[in-house]
């Protein structure tokens, strides 16, 4: 069977070339990523000012690459859980893979919680998704149908890359997504209403700063070289002290922020020690630190901190002058909250 097309994911310049093989006037490309981007168009059928023989060859060589989720939970909070399928596109047999991405509603605000990978290869030894291990790398098109999708989509406010996998192991592939969000023939987003969360592969810093305005956010966790390595193996190979280093020879001053996320975990990170730590690291580095609660997983060892320990650590830090807030959980019903991903079958 001839393979077609995915046209979601295209920029004008890939849909221009594809319009000019085609033979299709010059301006198609530009009514195509109109329908696609800003109209989310679900198909061909409703580019209604398209002649309908462009239509028809649009129908035989390409699909538009938009598949409706297969499964939502609702939160009794009102967050929600959406489920898509994640076929391999480097594999010919296709395997039930899935990922899944989660609508934060908040008053005016609206947040999706976007998945960049199927499975993840951090394994970070408290999080749902790293136990599962690494199925295969988003493709584009699967990225922007996470967001083009659900019913929700034009209601969107802001967008966060925190869901299953580690956005710079993929990173060719976020940032091409990030190029249709933010692209005036795009999504035309402005890129502050983005955020894309790293546990930090370092090499791979300076070629998103380069290539995007977005807001940055690191999985910190822990200010300890040892402690963290067993929390998250990454540190091994890149280890964070460096991470925050590169990261203060960078402008932050102007819209672009930098954020750590902290999940606190009772015993093993939260005590005074970690938060003076945590306030040394980043001293001399203007951001914020988001502190979370941990969600429990099944057969994982770590325990949520206590409201007592959770307050007496954002006071530390705010004491030593950093910015630190406290992310409000949701979604834990419908395990939707931080760390819980872990999708492996489908809607039954
Ligand atoms: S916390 Fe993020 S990077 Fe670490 S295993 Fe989970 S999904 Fe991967």
């Amino acid at each position: 069977m001839e393979h077609k097309r995915i046209l979601l994911g295209s920029t004008l310049k890939e849909l221009q070339d594809f319009c000019a093989e085609s033979g299709f006037r010059k301006f198609t490309a530009k009514q195509i990523c109109e329908w696609l981007y800003q109209k989310n168009a679900r198909g061909f059928g409703q580019m209604t000012n398209l002649s309908l023989k462009d239509r028809a060859t649009l129908q035989e060589k390409a699909q538009t690459g938009i598949h409706e989720p297969l499964q939502v939970q609702q939160s009794a909070d009102g967050t929600k859980k959406y489920l898509f399928a994640s076929p391999n596109p480097d594999n010919e047999t296709p395997q039930d893979r899935f990922i899944e991405s989660v609508l934060i509603p908040d008053n005016e605000r609206a947040t999706l919680c976007v998945s960049s990978q199927s499975g993840c290869r951090m394994n970070c030894a408290f999080c749902a998704t790293g136990s599962q291990g690494f199925n295969h790398h988003l493709p584009v098109s699967q990225i922007l149908n996470q967001i083009q999708a659900i019913p929700e989509s034009d209601r969107l406010t802001n967008l966060v890359f925190m869901g299953m996998g580690e956005p710079f192991d993929n990173l060719d592939n976020v940032l091409k997504a990030l190029e249709v969000l933010t692209a005036p023939w795009g999504r035309a987003w402005s890129p502050t209403r983005i955020t894309v969360s790293t546990v930090g592969i370092t090499p791979q810093l300076p070629r998103f700063m380069e290539a995007c305005r977005c807001h940055l956010a690191i999985s910190l966790h822990n200010p300890f070289a040892s402690e963290r390595a067993e929390l998250m193996p990454v540190e091994k190979t890149y280890p964070v002290r460096e991470l925050v280093e590169m990261l203060k020879t960078y402008d932050w001053y102007g819209q672009r922020r930098v954020s750590f996320e902290y999940i606190l975990m009772d015993g093993f990170n939260d005590t005074p020690r970690h938060a003076l730590s945590t306030a040394k690291l980043l001293q001399g580095l203007p951001c914020r630190v988001n502190l979370i609660n941990y969600h429990e997983v099944p057969g994982k060892p770590y325990r949520k901190s206590s409201p007592q320990k959770t307050e007496s650590f954002q006071k530390i830090l705010q004491e030593k002058g950093i910015i630190c807030t406290l992310r409000k959980s949701r979604g834990e019903d419908i395990m939707a909250a931080c760390g819980l991903l872990a999708k492996t079958k489908g809607a039954e």
